[in-house]
Formats: structure tokens, C-alpha cells, sequence
């Protein structure tokens, strides 16, 4: 095992499938006990569930967007665990739509659903947890942001915004709850295989997303799932308010 998460509860949101998928399934080859979540897709959670090594891991349902779900699935996680180590935002939607096109109901309609999913889902689930973290002695949070923060989002603003939010937000946490030994990082990946591109990268605009990085291809959820655990496991405190580009050199930043 390249980490050990033996005795660790991981809850990992959006894990039915895509990125999510794969951290739980490293963060289970590496020993811990990992909480699968959906908000729709029960099917695909049930099948990433029982392609779990280890065990017994668990399944919870709930929209992030919404905080009354939020609370009650880290109450119903936090009463079957007992404690959550490593809570991992993934969740998260990516919507495109021609700006100049919608109406003005529509735009306000795609900021509310975006700002609440990518947003103040992760802000609601660290909220609801991290008192619990300060009292058991410590957690470590891991967030889904996106490259997407620093190069903007032409066809997604919205998108862009939550994720330069998300990125703020978690430095300002870690600058707070450090003190509590309760640390937190983020990732921000270029492009990756998996059902939110899916489409873009099977269109006419695939090979020139392919070419954004000299690798010429995206990224794998695998490779975005590493990087995910290893910020996760022990002896990373002092990398506490740090943003890891995993994009293959397709955007860089000093
Ligand atoms: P995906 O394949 O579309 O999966 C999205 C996951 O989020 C699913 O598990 C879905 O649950 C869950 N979800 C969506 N809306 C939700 C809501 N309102 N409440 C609770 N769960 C919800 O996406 P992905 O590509 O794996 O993306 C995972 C994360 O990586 C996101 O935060 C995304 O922004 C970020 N990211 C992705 C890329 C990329 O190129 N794919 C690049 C940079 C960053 P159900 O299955 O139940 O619908």
C-alpha cells in the first residue's frame, strides 16, 4: 500500500462515478473506510460501492446545493462512523451555454444552480463538519477545484466564479482551522475523462482540448485521484492552504 488509511473514514462527495469514483477506489486500496455519495444516481453509487476493496464502506444520498441535505448527510455519515478524517469536496456541475444568448431568467437561473453545487455545497459540508474535526483532534479537506479558476470559463462563467470561490474559501479556512489541526487543500485539474466531458471531448473540439496539453491527451481520473490522496495522507500538514495544478503543463502559473 503506497498510503495507509487503516482506521480512517473518508467521505468523499460525488463518488457514484468520474473523479469521485476513483479517489474513493484509491482511498479504499489504501485501507480506509470510505463513504460513497450520489445525489441521483443511486445505480452508479451502488456499483462503485461494491467495487470497493476493504471494507464495510457506506452509501449516503444528498444534494450538496441544498443545506438542509448537506446537514443531514453528515449526521447520518457522522452517527455511523463516529468521526470523518478526510472529508473530499468533488461534487460539482459544469454546464455550458452561449452567454449572449440566454435571457436574463436563465442566467440567474445557471449562477444560482452553479454558485450553490460548486460553491456553497463544499462551504455547507466543511461548515457541518469541521466542528466535529476541531473536537476529535483534527481533519484534513480535500477540494475539487478546476484550472478553470485561474484561466476563466468563456462558456461557463459561472463555473469559473465557483471555483476561484472554492479556492478562496479554502485558503481562508486553512489560515483558521490550522490552529486545530484541521488542514485543507486543493486540486485543480485541467480536463479529465469522464461523463462531464464526455461530450466535449468526443465533439469537434476534442483533439484541440487534447492538444491544450503537450502530453496531447487529458487527464485520467486515476492521475487526478493520486494527487487527491497523497494531500490526504499523513506527514502533508504544513501543505495546509496549498492549490496543486494536476493539468499536464496545459495551463501555467508562477
Ligand atoms: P461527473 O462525472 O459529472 O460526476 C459528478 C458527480 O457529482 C456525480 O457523482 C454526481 O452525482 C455529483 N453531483 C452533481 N450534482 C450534485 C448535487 N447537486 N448534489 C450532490 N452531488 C452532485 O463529474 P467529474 O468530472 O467527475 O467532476 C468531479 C469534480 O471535478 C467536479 O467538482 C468538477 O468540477 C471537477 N473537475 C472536473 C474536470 C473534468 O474535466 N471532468 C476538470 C476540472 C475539475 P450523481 O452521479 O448522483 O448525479
Amino acid at each position: 500500500m503506497e498510503f495507509d488509511f487503516l482506521n480512517k473514514n473518508v467521505l468523499v462527495t460525488g463518488s457514484s462515478r468520474g473523479l469521485g469514483r476513483a479517489i474513493a477506489q484509491r482511498f479504499a486500496g489504501s485501507g480506509a473506510r470510505v463513504v460513497i455519495h450520489y445525489h441521483k444516481n443511486r445505480q452508479a453509487a451502488e456499483e462503485t460501492l461494491a467495487d470497493l476493496p476493504g471494507g464495510p464502506h457506506l452509501l449516503v444520498q444528498a444534494d450538496v446545493s441544498d443545506p438542509t441535505s448537506v446537514e443531514r448527510m453528515v449526521d447520518t455519515v457522522l452517527s455511523a462512523t463516529g468521526r470523518i478524517h478526510v472529508l473530499v469536496n468533488n461534487a460539482g456541475i459544469f454546464e455550458e451555454y452561449p452567454m449572449l444568448e440566454l435571457t436574463y431568467e436563465q442566467w440567474q437561473e445557471k449562477w444560482e444552480r452553479t454558485i450553490r453545487t460548486n460553491l456553497l455545497g463544499p462551504a455547507n459540508t466543511s461548515f457541518c463538519l469541521i466542528q466535529h474535526m476541531k473536537k476529535q483532534g483534527g481533519g484534513k479537506i480535500v477540494n475539487i477545484s478546476s484550472r478553470g479558476a485561474f484561466r476563466g470559463e468563456p462558456g461557463e462563467p459561472a463555473y469559473g466564479a465557483s471555483k476561484a470561490g472554492l479556492n478562496s474559501l479554502s485558503q481562508s479556512m486553512a489560515v483558521a482551522l490550522a490552529p486545530y489541526n484541521v488542514f485543507i487543500y486543493v486540486v485543480t485539474p485541467g480536463f479529465i475523462d469522464t461523463d462531464m466531458t464526455a461530450k466535449m471531448l468526443s465533439g469537434p473540439e476534442g483533439d484541440a482540448i487534447r492538444g491544450q496539453s503537450p502530453l496531447g491527451r487529458v487527464a485520467q481520473p486515476e492521475e487526478v485521484a493520486r494527487t487527491v490522496v497523497f494531500l490526504a495522507s499523513e506527514g502533508t500538514d504544513y501543505l495546509t492552504g496549498c492549490i496543486v495544478d494536476v493539468n499536464g503543463a496545459s495551463y501555467l502559473r508562477s
